[in-house]
Protein backbone atom coordinates (compact mmCIF):
# COMPACT_ATOMS: atom_id res chain seq x y z
CA UNK A 1 0.00 0.00 0.00
CA UNK A 2 1.46 3.22 -1.05
CA UNK A 3 1.40 6.21 1.60
CA UNK A 4 0.08 8.77 -0.85
CA UNK A 5 -0.11 11.29 2.38
CA UNK A 6 3.53 11.14 2.51
CA UNK A 7 5.56 13.99 0.60
CA UNK A 8 8.20 12.00 -2.39
CA UNK A 9 11.20 13.33 -3.46
CA UNK A 10 10.46 12.51 -6.90
CA UNK A 11 6.99 12.04 -8.51
CA UNK A 12 7.54 10.23 -12.15
CA UNK A 13 4.06 10.51 -14.69
CA UNK A 14 4.37 8.03 -16.98
CA UNK A 15 5.00 4.47 -17.32
CA UNK A 16 6.97 3.60 -19.90
CA UNK A 17 11.05 3.69 -20.92
CA UNK A 18 11.44 7.29 -20.24
CA UNK A 19 9.35 6.99 -17.00
CA UNK A 20 11.34 3.92 -15.68
CA UNK A 21 14.99 5.23 -16.47
CA UNK A 22 13.98 8.36 -15.16
CA UNK A 23 12.62 6.05 -11.13
CA UNK A 24 15.47 3.75 -11.65
CA UNK A 25 17.83 6.53 -12.10
CA UNK A 26 16.15 8.93 -9.22
CA UNK A 27 15.88 6.06 -6.53
CA UNK A 28 19.79 5.21 -7.10
CA UNK A 29 20.49 8.66 -6.48
CA UNK A 30 18.85 8.39 -3.12
CA UNK A 31 15.61 9.93 -3.56
CA UNK A 32 11.98 8.44 -2.58
CA UNK A 33 10.40 8.15 -6.00
CA UNK A 34 6.79 7.72 -6.91
CA UNK A 35 5.88 6.07 -10.61
CA UNK A 36 2.12 7.38 -11.29
CA UNK A 37 1.23 4.97 -14.60
CA UNK A 38 -2.52 5.92 -15.97
CA UNK A 39 -3.25 2.34 -17.63
CA UNK A 40 -4.00 -0.41 -16.06
CA UNK A 41 -1.25 -2.96 -14.56
CA UNK A 42 -1.91 -5.43 -17.99
CA UNK A 43 -1.41 -2.31 -19.97
CA UNK A 44 1.59 -0.71 -18.64
CA UNK A 45 4.32 0.86 -20.42
CA UNK A 46 2.58 2.90 -23.18
CA UNK A 47 3.92 2.59 -27.12
CA UNK A 48 7.78 0.88 -25.26
CA UNK A 49 5.35 -2.37 -25.30
CA UNK A 50 5.18 -2.35 -28.63
CA UNK A 51 9.40 -1.38 -29.46
CA UNK A 52 11.62 -3.61 -30.60
CA UNK A 53 15.11 -1.94 -30.83
CA UNK A 54 17.18 1.14 -29.74
CA UNK A 55 19.68 3.23 -31.50
CA UNK A 56 23.10 3.73 -29.78
CA UNK A 57 26.40 5.26 -30.44
CA UNK A 58 29.26 2.49 -30.47
CA UNK A 59 33.19 2.77 -31.30
CA UNK A 60 33.67 -1.00 -32.07
CA UNK A 61 31.32 -4.02 -32.97
CA UNK A 62 29.50 -5.64 -29.76
CA UNK A 63 28.05 -9.16 -29.28
CA UNK A 64 25.38 -8.05 -30.84
CA UNK A 65 26.16 -5.42 -33.01
CA UNK A 66 27.90 -5.69 -36.49
CA UNK A 67 30.06 -2.97 -36.69
CA UNK A 68 30.99 0.54 -35.03
CA UNK A 69 28.50 3.06 -35.12
CA UNK A 70 30.49 6.40 -34.43
CA UNK A 71 28.89 10.18 -32.44
CA UNK A 72 29.76 11.84 -36.00
CA UNK A 73 27.53 9.11 -37.88
CA UNK A 74 24.92 9.03 -35.77
CA UNK A 75 24.86 12.88 -35.89
CA UNK A 76 24.99 12.77 -39.29
CA UNK A 77 21.84 10.43 -39.84
CA UNK A 78 20.00 12.66 -37.38
CA UNK A 79 21.24 15.87 -39.17
CA UNK A 80 19.51 13.77 -42.57
CA UNK A 81 16.44 12.83 -41.48
CA UNK A 82 15.31 16.11 -39.56
CA UNK A 83 16.37 17.97 -42.69
CA UNK A 84 18.49 19.98 -39.96
CA UNK A 85 15.05 20.78 -37.48
CA UNK A 86 17.10 19.69 -34.47
CA UNK A 87 18.56 21.38 -31.59
CA UNK A 88 22.25 20.39 -32.20
CA UNK A 89 23.57 20.83 -28.38
CA UNK A 90 20.81 18.98 -27.22
CA UNK A 91 20.85 15.87 -30.12
CA UNK A 92 25.01 15.66 -29.33
CA UNK A 93 24.45 15.97 -26.12
CA UNK A 94 22.20 12.60 -26.30
CA UNK A 95 24.65 11.00 -28.98
CA UNK A 96 27.29 10.96 -26.32
CA UNK A 97 25.33 9.94 -23.80
CA UNK A 98 23.53 6.62 -26.06
CA UNK A 99 27.06 5.41 -25.47
CA UNK A 100 26.59 4.40 -22.37
CA UNK A 101 23.34 3.51 -22.55
CA UNK A 102 24.30 0.28 -23.72
CA UNK A 103 26.03 -0.59 -20.59
CA UNK A 104 23.34 1.53 -18.16
CA UNK A 105 20.58 -0.35 -19.51
CA UNK A 106 21.58 -3.29 -19.21
CA UNK A 107 22.75 -3.01 -15.51
CA UNK A 108 19.25 -2.27 -15.33
CA UNK A 109 18.37 -5.75 -15.93
CA UNK A 110 17.66 -4.90 -19.31
CA UNK A 111 18.88 -8.13 -21.83
CA UNK A 112 19.95 -7.49 -25.52
CA UNK A 113 19.76 -10.43 -28.55
CA UNK A 114 21.03 -10.42 -32.02
CA UNK A 115 19.19 -8.74 -34.83
CA UNK A 116 15.95 -9.19 -36.25
CA UNK A 117 16.12 -9.27 -40.26
CA UNK A 118 13.96 -7.83 -42.21
CA UNK A 119 14.20 -4.73 -44.82
CA UNK A 120 14.94 -2.14 -41.95
CA UNK A 121 18.39 -3.90 -42.15
CA UNK A 122 20.03 -2.09 -38.64
CA UNK A 123 22.25 -4.95 -37.57
CA UNK A 124 24.95 -2.44 -37.29
CA UNK A 125 23.14 0.70 -35.81
CA UNK A 126 19.97 -0.44 -33.65
CA UNK A 127 20.44 -3.05 -30.38
CA UNK A 128 17.12 -5.75 -29.97
CA UNK A 129 15.94 -6.21 -26.82
CA UNK A 130 15.35 -9.72 -25.81
CA UNK A 131 11.85 -10.60 -25.94
CA UNK A 132 10.72 -7.08 -27.59
CA UNK A 133 9.65 -3.93 -25.40
CA UNK A 134 7.47 -5.80 -23.46
CA UNK A 135 10.41 -7.83 -21.78
CA UNK A 136 12.29 -4.54 -21.71
CA UNK A 137 9.57 -3.16 -19.58
CA UNK A 138 9.18 -6.12 -17.24
CA UNK A 139 12.98 -5.89 -16.46
CA UNK A 140 12.59 -1.72 -15.52
CA UNK A 141 9.91 -2.62 -13.34
CA UNK A 142 11.21 -5.49 -11.61
CA UNK A 143 14.41 -3.53 -10.96
CA UNK A 144 12.72 -0.20 -10.35
CA UNK A 145 10.63 -2.16 -7.68
CA UNK A 146 13.60 -3.96 -5.86
CA UNK A 147 15.30 -0.69 -5.76
CA UNK A 148 11.52 -0.09 -3.89
CA UNK A 149 10.08 2.68 -5.91
CA UNK A 150 6.57 2.96 -5.42
CA UNK A 151 4.24 2.30 -8.88
CA UNK A 152 0.56 2.87 -8.67
CA UNK A 153 -1.43 1.43 -11.71
CA UNK A 154 -4.59 3.11 -12.80
CA UNK A 155 -3.13 6.45 -11.61
CA UNK A 156 -4.25 8.75 -13.76
CA UNK A 157 -2.91 12.24 -13.37
CA UNK A 158 -5.69 14.96 -14.28
CA UNK A 159 -4.18 17.75 -13.00
CA UNK A 160 -0.89 20.05 -12.27
CA UNK A 161 -0.34 22.46 -9.42
CA UNK A 162 2.21 24.52 -10.75
CA UNK A 163 3.28 28.53 -9.83
CA UNK A 164 5.54 30.27 -11.14
CA UNK A 165 7.43 27.51 -13.12
CA UNK A 166 7.60 25.60 -9.77
CA UNK A 167 5.84 22.29 -9.26
CA UNK A 168 3.55 22.07 -5.90
CA UNK A 169 1.15 19.09 -6.59
CA UNK A 170 -0.42 16.69 -8.96
CA UNK A 171 -4.06 15.14 -8.80
CA UNK A 172 -4.56 11.96 -9.26
CA UNK A 173 -7.57 10.00 -10.20
CA UNK A 174 -8.03 5.96 -9.33
CA UNK A 175 -11.01 4.34 -10.08
CA UNK A 176 -11.13 3.14 -6.57
CA UNK A 177 -9.77 5.75 -4.22
CA UNK A 178 -11.34 8.35 -6.28
CA UNK A 179 -9.22 11.59 -5.66
CA UNK A 180 -6.04 12.41 -4.08
CA UNK A 181 -3.71 15.09 -4.08
CA UNK A 182 0.28 14.02 -4.47
CA UNK A 183 2.61 16.14 -3.30
CA UNK A 184 6.40 16.25 -4.36
CA UNK A 185 9.51 18.08 -4.49
CA UNK A 186 10.17 17.49 -8.18
CA UNK A 187 8.10 16.31 -10.90
CA UNK A 188 9.74 14.21 -13.84
CA UNK A 189 6.80 14.78 -16.78
CA UNK A 190 7.08 10.97 -19.42
CA UNK A 191 3.64 10.88 -20.46
CA UNK A 192 3.99 10.17 -24.04
CA UNK A 193 2.76 12.59 -26.89
CA UNK A 194 -1.09 13.09 -27.68
CA UNK A 195 -1.40 10.67 -30.53
CA UNK A 196 -4.18 8.81 -29.20
CA UNK A 197 -6.22 12.06 -28.62
CA UNK A 198 -8.00 12.26 -31.87
CA UNK A 199 -9.89 15.64 -31.11
CA UNK A 200 -6.42 17.17 -30.52
CA UNK A 201 -5.34 15.92 -34.04
CA UNK A 202 -8.16 16.70 -35.70
CA UNK A 203 -7.09 20.63 -34.74
CA UNK A 204 -4.29 20.49 -37.15
CA UNK A 205 -5.19 17.54 -39.57
CA UNK A 206 -8.89 18.10 -40.00
CA UNK A 207 -11.76 15.24 -40.21
CA UNK A 208 -8.66 13.19 -41.76
CA UNK A 209 -8.11 12.14 -38.28
CA UNK A 210 -10.82 10.28 -37.76
CA UNK A 211 -9.30 7.63 -40.40
CA UNK A 212 -5.94 7.79 -38.46
CA UNK A 213 -5.05 4.53 -36.62
CA UNK A 214 -3.14 4.81 -33.68
CA UNK A 215 -0.24 2.12 -33.16
CA UNK A 216 0.16 2.09 -30.00
CA UNK A 217 -1.21 2.87 -26.32
CA UNK A 218 -4.86 4.37 -26.31
CA UNK A 219 -3.70 5.91 -22.81
CA UNK A 220 -1.21 8.74 -24.31
CA UNK A 221 -3.76 11.69 -24.92
CA UNK A 222 -1.84 14.25 -23.98
CA UNK A 223 -3.33 15.79 -20.74
CA UNK A 224 0.17 16.04 -19.16
CA UNK A 225 1.44 18.00 -22.16
CA UNK A 226 -1.91 20.16 -22.49
CA UNK A 227 -1.28 21.08 -18.58
CA UNK A 228 2.26 21.84 -18.92
CA UNK A 229 2.09 24.29 -21.85
CA UNK A 230 -0.84 26.05 -20.14
CA UNK A 231 0.83 26.61 -16.98
CA UNK A 232 3.88 28.34 -18.36
CA UNK A 233 5.94 25.50 -19.90
CA UNK A 234 7.50 26.65 -23.41
CA UNK A 235 6.61 24.78 -26.18
CA UNK A 236 9.06 22.89 -29.07
CA UNK A 237 7.97 21.37 -32.23
CA UNK A 238 5.60 21.36 -35.27
CA UNK A 239 1.80 20.13 -33.53
CA UNK A 240 1.60 18.51 -37.21
CA UNK A 241 5.00 16.63 -37.10
CA UNK A 242 4.79 12.88 -36.03
CA UNK A 243 6.39 9.49 -36.57
CA UNK A 244 3.38 8.00 -38.93
CA UNK A 245 3.41 4.75 -40.49
CA UNK A 246 1.38 2.98 -43.10
CA UNK A 247 -0.24 0.14 -41.73
CA UNK A 248 -2.81 -1.97 -42.58
CA UNK A 249 -6.48 -0.49 -42.64
CA UNK A 250 -7.97 -3.64 -40.94
CA UNK A 251 -5.84 -3.13 -37.85
CA UNK A 252 -7.48 -1.91 -34.47
CA UNK A 253 -8.04 1.31 -33.78
CA UNK A 254 -5.33 1.45 -31.25
CA UNK A 255 -2.15 -1.06 -30.19
CA UNK A 256 -2.09 -2.84 -33.06
CA UNK A 257 1.50 -2.60 -33.04
CA UNK A 258 4.57 -4.09 -35.16
CA UNK A 259 2.87 -6.79 -36.84
CA UNK A 260 0.14 -4.18 -38.53
CA UNK A 261 3.41 -2.20 -40.24
CA UNK A 262 3.42 -2.62 -44.30
CA UNK A 263 7.59 -3.07 -45.18
CA UNK A 264 6.16 -4.58 -49.11
CA UNK A 265 6.04 -0.71 -50.80
CA UNK A 266 9.07 -0.54 -52.29
CA UNK A 267 8.54 -4.71 -53.96
CA UNK A 268 5.31 -3.10 -55.76
CA UNK A 269 3.65 0.11 -56.32
CA UNK A 270 1.24 2.08 -54.17
CA UNK A 271 -2.55 3.57 -55.72
CA UNK A 272 -5.41 5.85 -54.07
CA UNK A 273 -9.06 4.95 -53.94
CA UNK A 274 -8.37 6.16 -57.47
CA UNK A 275 -6.76 3.15 -58.35
CA UNK A 276 -3.36 5.73 -59.13
CA UNK A 277 -0.25 5.49 -58.10
CA UNK A 278 0.97 9.04 -56.15
CA UNK A 279 4.27 8.74 -55.28
CA UNK A 280 8.11 6.99 -55.85
CA UNK A 281 7.68 3.78 -54.13
CA UNK A 282 11.68 3.18 -54.97
CA UNK A 283 12.58 6.73 -53.85
CA UNK A 284 15.40 5.67 -51.65
CA UNK A 285 15.97 2.00 -49.29
CA UNK A 286 13.51 0.99 -46.95
CA UNK A 287 14.94 2.23 -43.36
CA UNK A 288 14.98 5.85 -44.82
CA UNK A 289 11.50 6.07 -46.36
CA UNK A 290 9.60 3.73 -44.20
CA UNK A 291 8.41 6.64 -42.06
CA UNK A 292 7.31 9.17 -44.58
CA UNK A 293 4.47 6.67 -46.26
CA UNK A 294 1.91 7.32 -43.17
CA UNK A 295 2.08 11.06 -44.01
CA UNK A 296 2.05 10.77 -47.91
CA UNK A 297 -1.77 8.32 -47.43
CA UNK A 298 -2.93 10.68 -45.21
CA UNK A 299 -2.90 13.17 -48.22
CA UNK A 300 -4.60 10.83 -49.84
CA UNK A 301 -8.55 10.76 -50.61
CA UNK A 302 -10.32 9.07 -47.85
CA UNK A 303 -6.83 8.64 -46.18
CA UNK A 304 -6.87 4.78 -47.98
CA UNK A 305 -4.19 3.31 -50.43
CA UNK A 306 -3.57 -0.09 -51.48
CA UNK A 307 0.07 -1.84 -51.74
CA UNK A 308 -0.72 -3.88 -55.12
CA UNK A 309 2.53 -6.40 -55.82
CA UNK A 310 2.74 -10.09 -57.36
CA UNK A 311 3.34 -12.99 -56.49
CA UNK A 312 7.20 -13.19 -57.16
CA UNK A 313 7.00 -11.14 -54.30
CA UNK A 314 5.57 -12.53 -51.66
CA UNK A 315 8.39 -14.14 -49.91
CA UNK A 316 10.49 -10.71 -49.92
CA UNK A 317 9.24 -9.07 -47.02
CA UNK A 318 8.48 -9.77 -43.15
CA UNK A 319 4.91 -11.35 -43.42
CA UNK A 320 2.66 -8.85 -41.60
CA UNK A 321 -0.96 -10.00 -38.66
CA UNK A 322 -3.21 -9.67 -41.84
CA UNK A 323 -2.85 -11.74 -45.04
CA UNK A 324 -2.96 -10.26 -48.69
CA UNK A 325 -5.44 -9.76 -50.44
CA UNK A 326 -5.78 -11.89 -53.95
CA UNK A 327 -7.23 -11.98 -57.12
CA UNK A 328 -6.34 -14.22 -60.48
CA UNK A 329 -6.72 -11.32 -62.31
CA UNK A 330 -6.09 -7.37 -61.71
CA UNK A 331 -10.04 -6.99 -62.38
CA UNK A 332 -10.56 -9.23 -59.87
CA UNK A 333 -8.33 -8.02 -57.30
CA UNK A 334 -9.91 -4.38 -57.88
CA UNK A 335 -13.45 -5.57 -57.17
CA UNK A 336 -12.03 -7.13 -53.87
CA UNK A 337 -10.78 -4.02 -52.87
CA UNK A 338 -13.47 -1.55 -54.47
CA UNK A 339 -11.15 0.14 -56.43
CA UNK A 340 -12.48 0.89 -60.53
CA UNK A 341 -10.99 -2.24 -62.68
CA UNK A 342 -10.26 -0.46 -65.88
CA UNK A 343 -8.65 2.31 -63.75
CA UNK A 344 -6.23 -0.28 -61.65
CA UNK A 345 -5.62 -1.84 -65.18
CA UNK A 346 -4.65 1.08 -66.86
CA UNK A 347 -2.13 1.99 -64.09
CA UNK A 348 -0.36 -1.16 -64.02
CA UNK A 349 -0.59 -1.76 -67.53
CA UNK A 350 1.19 2.05 -67.61
CA UNK A 351 3.81 1.29 -64.87
CA UNK A 352 4.40 -2.23 -66.59
CA UNK A 353 5.37 -0.45 -69.90
CA UNK A 354 7.40 2.23 -68.45
CA UNK A 355 9.60 -0.71 -66.43
CA UNK A 356 13.24 -0.45 -67.92
CA UNK A 357 15.50 -3.59 -67.82
CA UNK A 358 17.85 -3.95 -64.52
CA UNK A 359 19.57 -5.76 -62.19
CA UNK A 360 17.56 -6.52 -58.95
CA UNK A 361 18.67 -6.07 -55.62
CA UNK A 362 16.37 -4.53 -53.27
CA UNK A 363 19.76 -4.26 -50.69
CA UNK A 364 21.03 -1.35 -52.71
CA UNK A 365 19.79 1.44 -54.87
CA UNK A 366 19.73 -0.88 -58.12
CA UNK A 367 19.14 -0.23 -61.48
CA UNK A 368 15.69 -0.99 -62.30
CA UNK A 369 13.88 2.07 -62.72
CA UNK A 370 10.94 2.99 -64.93
CA UNK A 371 11.01 5.77 -67.51
CA UNK A 372 8.13 8.64 -69.07
CA UNK A 373 5.45 7.94 -66.23
CA UNK A 374 4.65 10.06 -63.39
CA UNK A 375 5.71 9.80 -60.20
CA UNK A 376 8.86 7.46 -61.72
CA UNK A 377 9.66 4.36 -59.47
CA UNK A 378 13.25 4.78 -59.61
CA UNK A 379 14.48 1.78 -58.14
CA UNK A 380 13.27 -2.29 -57.96
CA UNK A 381 10.77 -1.15 -60.60
CA UNK A 382 9.70 -4.72 -61.95
CA UNK A 383 7.01 -5.23 -63.84
CA UNK A 384 3.59 -6.31 -62.28
CA UNK A 385 2.62 -9.53 -63.66
CA UNK A 386 2.58 -12.69 -62.48
CA UNK A 387 -0.98 -13.93 -61.09
CA UNK A 388 -2.15 -13.84 -58.53
CA UNK A 389 -2.27 -10.23 -57.61
CA UNK A 390 -2.06 -9.30 -54.25
CA UNK A 391 -2.59 -6.15 -51.98
CA UNK A 392 -3.03 -5.11 -48.98
CA UNK A 393 -5.18 -2.00 -47.93
CA UNK A 394 -3.39 0.65 -45.75
CA UNK A 395 -3.87 3.93 -43.46
CA UNK A 396 -1.72 6.47 -41.76
CA UNK A 397 -0.51 4.90 -38.88
CA UNK A 398 0.25 7.27 -36.07
CA UNK A 399 3.10 6.20 -33.60
CA UNK A 400 3.97 9.07 -31.62
CA UNK A 401 3.42 13.09 -31.73
CA UNK A 402 6.22 15.65 -31.74
CA UNK A 403 5.10 18.58 -29.58
CA UNK A 404 6.32 18.86 -26.78
CA UNK A 405 8.01 20.43 -23.76
CA UNK A 406 10.93 22.82 -24.04
CA UNK A 407 14.30 21.00 -22.03
CA UNK A 408 18.12 22.00 -21.24
CA UNK A 409 20.44 19.35 -20.82
CA UNK A 410 19.50 18.40 -17.52
CA UNK A 411 16.13 17.93 -19.04
CA UNK A 412 15.12 20.63 -16.84
CA UNK A 413 11.31 22.14 -18.22
CA UNK A 414 12.38 25.72 -19.58
CA UNK A 415 9.80 28.24 -19.08
CA UNK A 416 8.24 30.79 -21.51
CA UNK A 417 10.29 33.49 -20.36
CA UNK A 418 12.99 31.13 -20.94
CA UNK A 419 14.07 31.04 -17.27
CA UNK A 420 14.25 26.74 -16.34
CA UNK A 421 11.65 25.70 -13.80
CA UNK A 422 12.53 25.51 -10.94
CA UNK A 423 11.86 21.67 -9.97
CA UNK A 424 10.08 20.17 -12.82
CA UNK A 425 12.12 17.65 -15.57
CA UNK A 426 10.66 16.04 -19.01
CA UNK A 427 11.76 12.59 -20.57
CA UNK A 428 10.75 10.89 -23.57
CA UNK A 429 8.67 11.21 -26.57
CA UNK A 430 6.61 14.32 -24.84
CA UNK A 431 10.12 16.38 -25.24
CA UNK A 432 10.81 14.35 -28.26
CA UNK A 433 10.58 17.33 -30.76
CA UNK A 434 13.73 19.27 -28.77
CA UNK A 435 15.87 16.40 -30.80
CA UNK A 436 13.01 15.57 -33.48
CA UNK A 437 11.69 19.00 -35.59
CA UNK A 438 10.92 16.47 -38.48
CA UNK A 439 11.76 13.07 -39.71
CA UNK A 440 12.78 9.52 -37.72
CA UNK A 441 15.82 7.16 -37.71
CA UNK A 442 14.65 3.99 -36.24
CA UNK A 443 15.54 3.31 -32.73
CA UNK A 444 15.85 7.13 -31.78
CA UNK A 445 12.68 6.85 -29.62
CA UNK A 446 13.96 4.39 -27.38
CA UNK A 447 17.24 6.89 -27.33
CA UNK A 448 14.67 9.92 -26.35
CA UNK A 449 13.62 8.08 -23.75
CA UNK A 450 16.64 6.48 -22.18
CA UNK A 451 19.33 9.01 -22.06
CA UNK A 452 16.81 12.02 -20.95
CA UNK A 453 14.89 9.74 -18.58
CA UNK A 454 18.05 8.88 -17.20
CA UNK A 455 19.55 12.33 -16.75
CA UNK A 456 15.63 13.72 -15.44
CA UNK A 457 15.62 11.57 -13.17
CA UNK A 458 19.28 11.99 -11.57
CA UNK A 459 19.18 15.79 -11.59
CA UNK A 460 15.48 15.73 -10.12
CA UNK A 461 17.08 13.63 -7.40
CA UNK A 462 20.21 15.97 -7.19
CA UNK A 463 17.23 19.15 -6.72
CA UNK A 464 15.17 17.55 -4.01
CA UNK A 465 18.25 16.89 -1.61
CA UNK A 466 18.69 20.87 -2.38
C1 LIG B 1 4.23 -0.09 -32.77
C2 LIG B 1 5.36 0.75 -32.28
C3 LIG B 1 6.66 0.30 -32.45
C4 LIG B 1 7.74 1.09 -32.03
N1 LIG B 1 9.00 0.58 -32.15
C5 LIG B 1 10.05 1.31 -31.71
C6 LIG B 1 11.36 0.76 -31.70
O1 LIG B 1 11.59 -0.41 -32.04
N2 LIG B 1 12.37 1.57 -31.28
C7 LIG B 1 12.15 2.86 -30.84
O2 LIG B 1 13.11 3.54 -30.49
N3 LIG B 1 10.91 3.37 -30.78
C8 LIG B 1 9.86 2.63 -31.19
N4 LIG B 1 8.59 3.15 -31.08
C9 LIG B 1 8.44 4.47 -30.45
C10 LIG B 1 8.56 4.28 -28.92
O3 LIG B 1 7.53 3.44 -28.51
C11 LIG B 1 8.49 5.57 -28.14
O4 LIG B 1 9.35 6.54 -28.66
C12 LIG B 1 8.89 5.32 -26.68
O5 LIG B 1 8.36 4.13 -26.18
C13 LIG B 1 8.42 6.46 -25.84
O6 LIG B 1 8.63 6.19 -24.49
P1 LIG B 1 7.93 7.11 -23.41
O7 LIG B 1 8.27 6.52 -22.09
O8 LIG B 1 8.21 8.53 -23.66
O9 LIG B 1 6.36 6.93 -23.72
P2 LIG B 1 5.41 5.67 -23.50
O10 LIG B 1 6.18 4.41 -23.47
O11 LIG B 1 4.32 5.77 -24.50
O12 LIG B 1 4.82 5.90 -22.07
C14 LIG B 1 3.94 6.96 -21.77
C15 LIG B 1 3.22 6.60 -20.50
O13 LIG B 1 2.50 7.71 -19.99
C16 LIG B 1 1.29 7.21 -19.41
N5 LIG B 1 0.35 8.33 -19.29
C17 LIG B 1 -0.13 9.11 -20.28
N6 LIG B 1 -0.95 10.07 -19.77
C18 LIG B 1 -0.96 9.89 -18.42
C19 LIG B 1 -1.61 10.55 -17.32
N7 LIG B 1 -2.41 11.60 -17.50
N8 LIG B 1 -1.39 10.09 -16.06
C20 LIG B 1 -0.57 9.03 -15.85
N9 LIG B 1 0.07 8.36 -16.84
C21 LIG B 1 -0.13 8.79 -18.11
C22 LIG B 1 0.86 6.13 -20.38
O14 LIG B 1 -0.05 5.23 -19.80
C23 LIG B 1 2.22 5.47 -20.68
O15 LIG B 1 2.54 4.48 -19.73
C24 LIG B 1 7.50 2.36 -31.44
C25 LIG B 1 6.20 2.79 -31.23
C26 LIG B 1 5.13 2.00 -31.63
C27 LIG B 1 3.73 2.48 -31.37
Amino acid sequence: MVDLTRRFDVLVIGGGNAALCAAISARRAGASVLVLEGAPKFYRGGNTRHTRNMRCAHDAATEILTGPYTEEEFWKDLLLVTGGQTDEELARFMIHESKDILNWIVEQGVRWQPSLGGTLSLGRTNSFFLGGGRAMLNALYRTAEELGVDVLYDAEVIDLKIEDGMFLSAQLKQPVGGRTEVRASTLVAAAGGFEANIEWLKQYWGEAADNFLIRGTPYNRGAILKMLLAKGVQEIGDPTQCHAVAIDARAPKFDGGIITRHDSVVFGIVVNKHAERFYDEGEDIWPKRYAIWGRLVAAQPDQIAYIIFDSTVVTSFMPTLFPPIAGATIAELAGKLELDPAALEKTITDFNAAVQPGTFDHTMLDDCATQGITPPKTHWARRIDTPPYLAYPVRPGITFTYLGTRVNKQSRMLMKDGKPSANMFAAGEIMAGNVLGKGYAAGIGMTIGSVFGRVAGREAAKNARN
